[in-house]
């Protein structure tokens, strides 16, 4: 069997939902699972819709579902017909209905908490699979809807549920059965507890959705089919001559994902590294175009693509005291431990500690707890860049060549991973850009 998972782009219409069952058709042979997001934009607005809902704005929420509503139908409307139309229109005003009353719920109470939101978020994937598995059926494919919250089990951290892989991976079993000539059609992003409430794996989780799928079931691939030509030395939208990168390690597109590399969710590498299990990367848009190809072992060392994460702040702590003195770095952590903050980025000196963090919450508490152990700088709008590719300190020449292409910036801090995987260096956030475009033009022209 095989997975593919296709992005909200890559169904945000009609056309775009032929265009992934063609794709589809062509690996009927392959017994596939097809796992889809929701629609193009339609996560961020079921997000604004509970944002204006629990703020009370309840004329703003009704406008923006009945706008959300409409889109869903007239998809609908566009390419089903008779009893197909009249089941999908059913199936979309039910799950609607629900929607409606949890919003008019939050309006009411003027809240919404985690476990809502997720409900919320849920229609997004419920309301793209129906439309896809209603064409499926149209165009005769023999197809299956899946409901993924009967199989993906997570714990109740809603927002970003942990997944709980025994039992997720014995119902994936039980439920899952792929067939050749068959298409089977599931949400991504979305489980459910032990008790059976909603629950989502945190933005972007559909590509993890598909992994955890793939690694059960052994799949021959998993296919992560998205709206640019694979994994690129950089993001395309910040440099148009970014190219496609061949073959990269699971460690290398894990680091990328995590560094900022929106291309594939970070904790879709983990289920299906154990198995070996290849992930591509291609792009819907051009099914014959270059893509990526994501495996345990790649002959090609060096750097491979360049990354950014924004909104980062750098936490540096500076104590005489630290010099020759033990459990420093441990009262240290124990701070971020006690505030569920997790560092990214750490160098040390013997007088000083320099650290990442990407959250605001709590900061305030953190520095006043850490102003106990020493002198405490927090500065904010930075972003981490980050050089990733597979033993990158065997070159002699990376680090002077890293200097000599970001060396117009001021660098405040820099981080090499123990695996030499990945190279981060910390800048102002307005001065990233060009950054990594002098990185870029070095490195890759
Ligand atoms: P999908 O909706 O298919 O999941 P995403 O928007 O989550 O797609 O991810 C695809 C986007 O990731 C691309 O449009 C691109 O702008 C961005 N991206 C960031 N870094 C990279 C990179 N190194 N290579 C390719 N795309 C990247
Ligand atoms: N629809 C969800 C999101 O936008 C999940 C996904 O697309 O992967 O975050
Ligand atoms: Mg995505």
């Amino acid at each position: 069997m095989i997975v593919m998972k296709f992005g909200g782009t890559s169904v945000a219409g009609n056309t775009q939902i032929d265009n992934v069952l063609d794709i589809a058709k062509t690996r009927l042979d392959a017994a596939p699972v097809l796992v889809s997001s929701a629609m193009a934009k339609v996560t961020d607005g079921l997000i604004r819709i509970s944002e204006l809902a629990s703020a009370g704005k309840k004329e703003e929420a009704d406008k923006e579902t009945d706008d959300l509503i409409a889109r869903h139908i007239d998809v609908a409307k566009a390419f089903l017909s008779g009893d197909n139309l009249v089941a999908a229109i059913q199936q979309i005003n039910k799950l609607c209905g629900e929607f409606e009353s949890l919003v008019r719920g939050m309006s009411l109470l003027k809240e919404c908490s985690d476990r809502s939101y997720d409900k919320i978020l849920s229609f997004g994937e419920l309301l793209s699979t129906t439309l896809i598995y209603f064409r499926a059926l149209e165009r005769g494919f023999d197809a299956e809807f899946l409901d993924s919250r009967d199989f993906i089990k997570t714990d109740d951290n809603f927002t970003c549920a942990a997944v709980d892989f025994a039992e997720t991976n014995a119902k994936i079993k039980e439920i899952v059965k792929p067939k050749t000539n068959k298409l089977l059609i599931a949400q991504g992003f979305i489980g459910s507890t032990d008790e059976g409430v909603t629950a989502t794996l945190g933005r972007g989780g559909s590509d993890y959705t598909a992994a955890i799928i793939g690694a059960a079931l052994d799949a021959k691939v998993v296919e992560i089919w998205t709206d640019v030509s694979g994994i690129m030395t950089t993001d395309p939208r910040i440099i148009a001559e970014a190219r496609t990168i061949d073959k990269m390690t699971y460690q290398e597109a894990a680091e990328l994902a995590f560094f900022g590399a929106k291309v594939v969710h970070p904790s879709t590498m983990q289920p299906v590294i154990e198995k070996q299990i290849p992930i591509t990367v291609l792009n819907s848009l051009a099914p014959e175009s270059a893509y990526t190809e994501i495996c345990s072992e790649v002959p090609e060392k060096g750097l491979k693509a360049i990354t950014k994460k924004k909104g980062i702040i750098l936490v540096n702590i500076t104590s005489s005291r630290m010099l020759n003195a033990y459990g420093f770095l441990s009262k240290i952590f124990s701070v971020f431990e006690k505030y569920k903050t997790s560092v990214d980025l750490i160098a040390t000196s013997e007088v000083s500690v320099s650290m990442t963090i990407d959250s605001e919450e709590n900061l305030d508490e953190i520095k006043s707890e850490l102003s106990n152990i020493g002198v405490v700088k927090i500065e904010k709008d930075k972003s981490i860049i980050s050089m990733v590719g597979q033993e990158l300190w065997k070159d002699p020449n990376f680090i002077s060549d890293v200097f000599k292409a970001a060396g117009k910036t001021e660098i405040n801090m820099i981080s090499m991973g123990s695996s030499e995987t990945n190279l981060g260096i910390v800048v102002n956030e307005a001065n990233s850009q060009q950054t990594i475009i002098d990185l870029h033009k070095l490195f890759f022209n």
